[in-house]
């Protein structure tokens, strides 16, 4: 079974692209993932004496810790990050680290490598940016890709893999992801390798679900319109490359793809 943790950014208005993308790990990898991020983690933090337990991989936290804020009815106080005390020079190193571990984790099998999904489409695009379009957009590109390397690794694995999709509970994105569940479950017939139930997994309890965070979020750093690609450059060789070497575990929805210099697009366009 492999195990897809996803991320979703750019909801909120005036965000230049949505962005859903998560990392799928074979079930027996997750836990050699989880140990490799802790590791990180306990490396950077047992030496200031502090609990790698108690810390969150949370990339927008590592690279600028919220301060919280007091209650501003109707929104209630929030807690400082736990990253507030932690030198910058440690979140950094922690930040880049981490991606090194994600990016050259060895899988238990090379048959079941870890791989990247995604869809990213800018909001500017007249068919699918506005939200609702680009969401479902967002998630039916997706579950398909998934589906479909598990239908080729299917085709020659000694045993049949399934898929299960997890989210993080605490997003807010929650109902409109349910939302999305019933209608590719009314739609599932096509996506035969895929639990038809998301598990909502707390992202505190879950070093996967914050292996989502990190990768979406460089991703997300990438499609801004002053393109970051400290943290994303090495996360190509991940996504999910079908038989046409297209990049097609992710797609990027822009009206400008055949110009754009992104790997997704130029791996469709040199086609
Ligand atoms: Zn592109």
């Amino acid at each position: 079974m492999y195990v897809l943790a996803l991320d979703e950014s750019g909801t909120h208005s005036g965000a230049p692209v949505l962005l859903l993308a998560g990392l799928a790990v074979h079930e027996a990898d997750v836990r050699l993932l989880e140990q490799a991020l802790h590791g990180v983690l306990t490396q950077h933090l047992t030496p200031l004496g502090l609990d790698a337990d108690q810390y969150e991989l949370h990339a927008k936290e590592l690279k600028t810790p919220s301060r919280g804020r007091p209650a501003r009815p109707p929104y209630p106080a929030t807690q400082p990050s736990e990253w507030v005390g932690v030198p910058s020079a440690v979140r950094l190193a922690i930040l880049s680290d981490v991606h090194t571990a994600i990016t050259t984790l060895a899988p238990t099998d090379p048959a079941y490598p870890p791989r990247i999904f995604g869809a990213v489409i800018d909001r500017s695009h007249p068919r699918y940016g506005p939200v609702k379009a680009a969401d479902a957009y967002a998630y039916e590109h997706v579950l398909h890709r998934f589906d479909e390397m598990l239908g080729r690794l299917n085709a020659t694995a000694p045993s049949h893999q399934r898929g299960v999709i997890i989210h993080d509970r605490r997003q807010q994105h929650e109902r409109r992801i349910q939302e999305q569940t019933r209608i590719w479950q009314r739609k599932g017939a096509g996506l035969d390798s895929l639990l038809q139930v998301p598990l909502f997994i707390d992202s505190r309890a879950s070093r996967l679900i914050q292996a989502a965070d990190l990768v979406a979020y460089a991703l997300w750093r990438h499609y801004q319109p002053t393109s970051d690609q400290t943290h994303s450059t090495g996360l190509w060789p991940l996504v999910d490359t079908n038989d046409r070497g297209e990049l097609s575990g992710l797609i990027h929805i822009t009206a400008k793809f055949r110009q754009c210099p992104c790997p997704p697009c130029v791996s469709r366009t040199a086609i």
